[in-house]
């Protein structure tokens, strides 16, 4: 509106001195000088222009933590420090400081942005999110303006919608928020930080609009210990991967609104899909329903869900199109991989297939047992071994060993080395760090030599069940674990 009515009084201007006879020229250079000057600032990002993403708590973000699967303590924690806000007439009764900051962290995925979107509605607040990436500009000063803009378009936001609260959301604090005095052009990363240590400062329970900061990070050891300190980020929830029940419940979140099939199980659905968070599990039952609707069926089957978790984990099918000889090779490998896991666990093999997928031309899918954080001598020895069964099979059978176990190795070296340094190996209880790195090579490739033979042996026995599983499988390129079952049985 501004902008429209000084360019309507400007040419107003400019016509009524040619009018008058006036020689107009130096004027119309100093407008284009002055005009030319401020799309150069502005193209450099020194006049800012940065909008933030503003949102309303009742109105456009309307998510609330019943939306959020998973994250019960998460959300405890969070909703105990919001009623702060809530109730932040008692507070200042009380004396008590307000609470200016909350971080959240994380891996990615697992509804941090969710839940500062819930915190919104839960305090009725305006809504503001941000990105630490948005802070970080070349020139000097331009992060800290835009530090400020986001404090006042926060403030302006709420007033605008009637609200006394407001929450600035920032995502990725770590790239605005990392320790000072690390990168390169430092002073510029640290007038962005100071900028907003000032204005966390400067949050008071009586301003007419009590701001509350969430931030989001992943990498919370990186950030300046000045950000941590009492009276800024006061409260640190940790929001992490969903363990089983919480898988189900996001299941459950996300397929409300699909229809889903009789036979459709969420229980084994969370069941299979340890590891994956939040995000991965909406993917998961997006791509289901994409399935179903590629095959012209009304509703999600299990069988939808089955090929959507091998999607989801490995990545898409692939084009490539192996010769047969490296079809029967990967064929070999896997089905070495599923003889030893059912060894090792009766059961435990969900699906063997040789259909090319993200980075593997074929894979075996096991079924987690429970979720598991703890891990015992016998349990990695059995990884290392069901990791090892691929290689060893191809060498029995074929005679020889591909590239395509090298990834298989990394990992079995990964699950010896786990067991050097939990004191399970011969060598007892060790500080890896000060072991010479020849014993520690040769006590890993003793751990991993003891587990091949023992695969070796088992596997040298089973040549026949080896060519009956391979015909079908080559023939129907992926088979469940029960049919897999059937063959062993
Ligand atoms: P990042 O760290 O990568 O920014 P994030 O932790 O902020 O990730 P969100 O953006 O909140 O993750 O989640 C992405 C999407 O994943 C959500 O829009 C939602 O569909 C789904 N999602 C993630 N976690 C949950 C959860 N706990 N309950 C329900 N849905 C979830």
């Amino acid at each position: 509106m501004f902008k429209e009515i000084s360019i309507g009084f400007g040419l107003a201007t400019i016509i009524s001195l040619i009018v008058m006879g006036y020689d107009i020229t130096p004027f119309i250079f100093l407008i284009a000088a002055g005009a030319g000057l401020f799309y150069l600032a502005r193209a450099r990002g020194m006049v800012s222009t940065k909008n933030f993403k503003s949102s309303s708590g009742t109105g456009r973000c309307e998510i609330s933590f019943r939306d959020i699967g998973g994250q019960e303590s998460a959300i405890q924690e969070l909703r105990e420090a919001l009623d702060f806000i809530k109730h932040h007439q008692d507070i200042k009764n009380l004396g008590i400081r307000p609470l200016k900051g909350i971080l959240l962290s994380g891996p990615p995925g697992t509804g941090k942005t969710l839940m500062a979107k819930a915190a919104a509605s839960y305090t009725d607040a305006a809504f503001i999110a941000a990105s630490g990436s948005e802070f970080i500009e070349m020139y000097a000063g331009v992060g800290a303006q835009r530090v400020r803009k986001l404090f006042q378009t926060a403030r302006d936001s709420a007033l605008r919608q009637k609200k006394t609260n407001a929450i600035i959301f920032i995502d990725e604090i770590e790239i605005l928020g990392g320790k000072r005095g690390q990168t390169t052009s430092h002073l510029e990363y640290d007038q962005t930080l100071n900028q907003l240590l000032v204005e966390m400062d400067g949050l008071r329970v009586e301003d007419n609009v009590r701001v509350l900061l969430v931030a989001a990070t992943n990498r919370a050891d990186m950030l300046d210990p000045a950000l941590l300190r009492p009276g800024r980020f006061d409260r640190r929830v940790k929001v992490d991967l969903p363990d089983k029940e919480g898988r189900k419940v996001i299941l459950q979140l996300h397929t409300r609104n699909k229809p889903l099939a009789r036979d459709v199980n969420l229980e084994i659905i969370a069941k299979e899909t340890f590891g994956m968070s939040g995000a991965h599990l909406e993917s998961l039952a997006n791509e289901a329903a994409i399935l179903a609707m590629r095959e012209g069926c009304r509703e999600i089957s299990q069988h939808h869900f089955n090929e959507s978790i091998d999607k989801v984990m490995m990545g898409g099918k692939l084009d490539k199109q192996p010769s047969e000889l490296e079809m029967k090779r990967v064929a070999i490998h896997e089905i070495g991989h599923a003889l030893v896991s059912e060894k090792v666990r009766a059961g435990s093999v969900s699906t063997l297939t040789i259909t090319p997928r993200g980075e593997a031309l074929g894979y075996m899918r096991q079924t987690p047992e429970d979720d598991t954080y703890l891990y015992t001598k016998d349990y990695l020895e059995n990884q290392i071994s069901v990791m090892l069964a691929g290689a060893v099979a191809e060498e029995i059978i074929l005679g020889n060993r591909s590239t395509g176990s090298a990834n298989d190795f990394e990992q079995a070296v990964r699950a010896a080395e786990t067991m050097l340094r939990s004191g399970m190996s011969e060598l007892g209880i060790v500080c890896l760090e000060s072991l010479p790195q020849d014993l520690k090579h040769r006590t890993i490739s003793g751990i991993v030599r003891e587990q091949e033979e023992q695969v070796r042996e088992y596997l040298t026995d089973l040549k026949e069940v080896f060519d009956n599983i391979l015909k079908v499988l080559l023939e129907k390129e992926k088979i469940t674990g029960e049919e897999f079952r059937s063959f062993i049985n």
